[in-house]
């Protein structure tokens, strides 16, 4: 596995020049592209790791499925009385299913989705960018973990899309807290700093019927995981969630600081990283990284495993 892992990143690195890193805000525009990394978890406790797997970098959306998961824990089933789990088939700052639908976004892994989300866990919790560092400090067992305050304050700066969005859904009744002390946290979570050794730990209980494996802690019942896979598989790369099903054939999410997290349900939990993306917002190694993979170990949710 450990040849295999080494091998891809030899056969990926000419493309490295390819794509363009995040420039929607100055903070992630400066990181150098030529980064590259990944890590894979068994669910046996095998850990796999090749290139810039210990550097870390912004999880930007990768946070997303963290929030679903808290959100998940406190708001059970009701949560989906506010959003959707349908794909969108939209980039992932669109707004304009926002309008037609009545402020209620598609599902948690587009911006709108993940800023209801983000409302629903303002209500609950009282330092809401603490709880969510910490849940992440936990499932990744890694105590460094922070908040990249440049960043933070940097998407705070460039807010007006995401406000915007946050407003729209005001109108419709669909947001509750002060729009700007929601979008902090938001932020906040976008900002957090992971590597892909955090992040294999750190979604491991996605792989293991949702418990967290080195803890041993029930993070989601088993049925609540295969539903979060479900959605990551339908939604986590928006508008190529498709292309990442024919491609890779993995529950999967990106963040458009070049991480892409993959679920081999019941076997691994993989990272990849590398900060250069293509026109969907998705690391465009990443996805070749793990395509290859995927190819040469024939894991697919779509085939027999
Ligand atoms: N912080 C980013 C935003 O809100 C996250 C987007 C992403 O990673 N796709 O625009």
């Amino acid at each position: 596995m450990q040849a295999l892992l080494e091998s891809i990143l030899d056969e990926v690195r000419p493309l490295l020049g390819q794509g363009h890193v995040a420039s929607y805000i100055p903070a992630l525009s400066g990181v150098d592209p030529h980064q590259l990394g990944i890590a894979m978890l068994g669910t046996d406790g095998a850990l796999y790791q090749a290139g810039d797997a210990e550097t870390p970098f912004s999880i930007q959306s990768i946070s997303k499925v963290f929030s679903l998961v808290q959100a998940i824990s406190h708001a059970g089933e009701s949560l989906w009385e506010r959003l959707g789990h349908e794909p969108s088939g939209q980039a992932f700052n669109s707004m304009v299913q926002l309008e037609f639908e009545k402020g209620r976004p598609r599902n948690p892994f587009i911006n709108a989705g993940a800023l209801v989300i983000a409302d629903i866990n303002q209500s609950r919790y009282a330092a809401p960018i603490l709880s969510m560092r910490d849940l992440v400090r936990r499932l990744t067992d890694n105590v460094q973990i922070i908040s990249d305050r440049a960043v933070a304050d940097s998407e705070y700066q460039y807010r007006a899309r995401n406000a915007a969005m946050a407003y729209l859904m005001q109108s419709f009744g669909n947001f509750h807290n002060d729009v700007d002390e929601v979008l902090k946290s938001y932020f906040h979570h976008c900002a957090l700093s992971a590597s892909c050794v955090d992040l294999v730990r750190g979604f491991s209980f996605l792989a293991n019927s949702g418990r967290c494996l080195h803890s041993g802690e029930s993070i989601l019942t088993p049925r609540q995981a295969q539903q979060v896979n479900a959605i990551m598989a339908t939604s986590g790369l928006y508008d190529e969630a498709g292309n990442f099903a024919y491609r890779v054939g993995l529950p999967g999410k990106s963040g458009v600081g070049g991480g892409i997290v993959a679920v081999v349900p019941g076997r691994y939990s993989i990272c990849v990283w590398s900060p250069a993306l293509n026109a969907s917002g998705n690391s465009l190694v990443g996805m070749a990284v793990l395509e290859k993979l995927s190819e040469r170990i024939g894991w697919s949710v779509f085939s027999p495993l």
